[in-house]
């Protein structure tokens, strides 16, 4: 599915372009940049599903990621960063927007942003940039604003599907790299920005495992695995439905996905760069994580632990100008400001948000001088609509983290001392639980107040048979 968008830009955008463009000289800021001041190819991956805690740069003692993990020591690499939902449109409409759901509201998968929108690849695209994107699934068709290319799969037919005719639920991470790269060979001399959405994750449970990306991994899971598991906290036996082995096998068909995506990912920067060396950046995420029997559940979209918001975030320039490491709690809303400071253009001004530390703030600074001067964010995460108890929201800042659930009872967690969050309560710590409380409690009814004639559109029915294919039916 490709669509040619008409450019409709506000006049707005054309003044923050134009403002953007004396602001060359800055342009040392973005890495990847080579000598002609900004980056020729700018990337977007995210890989749909990913939690932070099965990467080897994050602690894990499997393999999953070896490209990545080699990258990561010639990349700007945050441990601690924070996706915006537990649920995958608004979380990647936050990375494009550097708002929170709420705010831009794409609230649900096959929703879309509403004509006011104005997301980052509208500003790039303005600023010169040409801009494609290469989904793994239809159902994020609506975040098309400003791309010139939005390649994706057709919906799959659901009178089709009823009458037992072959579909495929997703385009694997193969694929779709196929046709970035493509696309990006196309683009000759000109800038290009490409979003690239990879799904492979997303399916360890339906998808048959590859048997050599098992071995590789380290499949079957054997009891040092196991050890190392249970002594992080973040997994118990008990809560997998058949136990142990059930819980294993899980683990290893989520782990051998990784390493599937981890090489396409390897095609992809490596086939950017080629054609201009060391003038492509390219910043890798995730939408969100995977419950994975941490706290009883398998899949996301329901909770707020940190399985589901805890997420992966490397930005790496391959001319080498992006380096540094920090555990400062960033989050993907930061993927908006960053991204556009890479390219040397200007960031709007966005809507507020209850607390200053909420707002989206670009993370080049940690490259420059390792953050020193950035002051602590907190970072505001809300699950899918339409869960008995109403719209549970997590807000966190560097040590503390509280889930509010409005109709229910909260839950506050020292993620220092408690890491897998097993033990919320209050304890010595009353002070931060109220102004986490509080911050949270502000923030959700501003954001009601801006939704106030927001326009973005409901779900789009041409991807119903998809999403129930893919397991997000309530
Ligand atoms: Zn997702």
């Amino acid at each position: 599915m490709s669509r040619i968008r008409p450019a409709t830009l506000l006049p707005f955008v054309f003044v923050l372009a134009a403002l953007a463009w004396p602001t060359c000289a800055d342009r040392t800021a973005g890495g990847g940049a080579g000598a002609s001041g900004r980056p020729h190819r700018l990337l977007l991956v995210t890989i749909d599903t990913l939690r932070a805690d099965h990467l080897p740069w994050h602690g894990y003692p499997r393999p999953t990621a070896p490209w990545l993990a080699a990258l990561t020591e010639r990349s700007l690499v945050f441990e601690t960063a924070a996706s915006a939902a537990s649920h995958t449109a608004p979380s990647h409409a936050s990375m494009m927007t550097g708002l929170y759901p709420a705010q831009h509201g794409v609230l649900e998968n096959g929703m879309s942003f509403g004509d006011d929108a104005l997301p980052l690849a509208a500003l790039l695209r303005d600023a010169g940039y040409r801009t494609g994107a290469f989904s793994s699934v239809s159902f994020l068709f609506g975040l098309d604003l400003g791309f010139d290319r939005f390649d994706a799969p057709e919906p799959i037919d659901e009178a089709a599907a009823r009458a037992g005719e072959a579909f495929e639920r997703y385009r694997s991470a193969a694929r779709t790299v196929d046709e970035a790269l493509r696309w990006l060979d196309a683009q000759g001399e000109t800038g290009a920005f490409a979003w690239v959405h990879l799904f492979d994750v997303h399916e360890w449970m339906r998808d048959e495992p590859v048997a050599a990306d098992l071995a590789a991994v380290g499949a079957p899971a054997d009891d040092a695995h196991f050890r190392y598991l249970a002594s992080t906290d973040a997994i118990n036996p008990s809560m997998a439905p058949q136990g142990k082995a059930t819980l294993l096998s899980a683990i290893d068909r989520y782990d051998a996905k990784i390493l599937a995506v981890d090489r396409e990912i390897r095609r992809l920067i490596e086939g950017a760069d080629r054609a201009a060396p060391g003038r492509t950046t390219a910043l890798i995420t995730a939408d969100h994580g995977e419950g994975l029997f941490a706290h009883g559940y398998e899949g996301h979209g329901r909770e707020l632990y940190e399985e589901q918001v805890a997420v992966p975030l490397l930005v790496h320039a391959t001319d080498g100008s992006l380096v540094g490491r920090t555990a400062d709690l960033v989050r993907t809303v930061d993927v908006f400001p960053t991204l556009l400071e890479a390219a040397g253009v200007a960031v709007p001004t966005l809507l507020r948000s209850a607390d200053p530390a909420l707002g989206a703030r670009s993370l080049l600074p940690y490259a420059r001088d390792g953050g020193r001067g950035e002051p602590g964010r907190l970072a505001f995460a809300q699950r899918k609509p339409g869960y008995p108890g109403g719209m549970n929201v997590s807000i966190r800042g560097q040590r503390y983290k509280l889930i509010h659930r409005p109709e229910g009872k909260d839950a506050f967690y020292d993620l220092q001392a408690d890491p897998s969050e097993l033990r919320g309560h209050v304890g010595q710590d009353r002070d931060a639980f109220h102004r986490l409380r509080d911050v949270a409690r502000r923030q959700l009814e501003l954001q009601a107040a801006q939704a106030e004639g927001r326009a973005a559109r409901p779900v789009d029915p041409r991807f119903a048979t998809e999403l129930e294919q893919l397991g997000y039916t309530k």
